[in-house]
């Protein structure tokens, strides 16, 4: 396995090539699967958070998307053989979705910054399926029928921006429903690609 115990959670040793593999290696077993990326702040959050800490240690892959923890892992003895930012997986996923016709929905942020990362997704990539897309502001009620929306689509990639620890709890509680085979908490990716 590659994956070594650091500051009290786990990360995988993979580089973003590794890391694409092994996902695409889940969603063709059809293994659910939550990423999640650990950076400084989300390690201040775990010491504090239980819950937080217990969902990084059973995401089927982690990353670290910070400079910071890559010298930790080193000064540790444990290296990581490359930093693998968030936002660049999150286009590297897009990218590979487009060329192997998997099937993506965007979840979160307003609906204004939500819709035009459609369309700047849509441009960037044309023979991109966005299968849905829905702003991050809804009430218990309303997430009933975002669930039966996800569900209903079969979606390979759910990409989740609501923050963290939002997006993590989000998704640990929920990826079962949604039917998707792939999550990912993207945090502020959608308000940078919105520009
Ligand atoms: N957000 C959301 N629903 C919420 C709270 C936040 O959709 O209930 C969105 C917000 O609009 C923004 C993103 O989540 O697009 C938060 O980004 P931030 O940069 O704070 O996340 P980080 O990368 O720091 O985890």
């Amino acid at each position: 396995e590659n994956r070594i115990n650091l500051l009290g959670y786990s990360v995988d040793a993979l580089t973003m090539e590794e890391t694409i593999n092994k996902i695409e290696q889940n969603i063709k077993h059809k293994s659910q699967t939550q990423h999640v990326v650990v950076n400084a702040s989300k390690t201040v959050l775990c010491q504090k958070d239980k819950e937080l800490n217990k969902i990084l240690n059973e995401c089927k892959v982690v990353n670290a998307d910070g400079q910071s923890i890559v010298w930790a892992a080193k000064l540790l003895g444990k290296p990581l053989p490359e930093r693998v930012a968030g936002i660049d997986l999150f286009l590297n996923l897009v990218e590979l979705s487009e060329t192997k016709g998997y099937n993506i929905y965007l979840l979160g942020a307003t609906e204004e910054t939500v819709k035009k990362v459609n369309s700047v997704l849509k441009q960037k990539y044309p023979d991109l399926n966005i299968v849905g897309y829905r702003n991050g502001y809804f009430s218990k009620s309303e997430e009933q029928d975002i669930l039966e929306d996800i569900s209903s689509k079969a979606v390979d990639m759910l990409f989740v921006a609501f923050g963290s620890p939002k997006q993590e709890k989000w998704a640990y509680r929920n990826l079962s429903k949604t039917n998707a085979l792939f999550c990912m908490g993207v945090g502020g990716s959608f308000d940078v690609l919105a520009g």
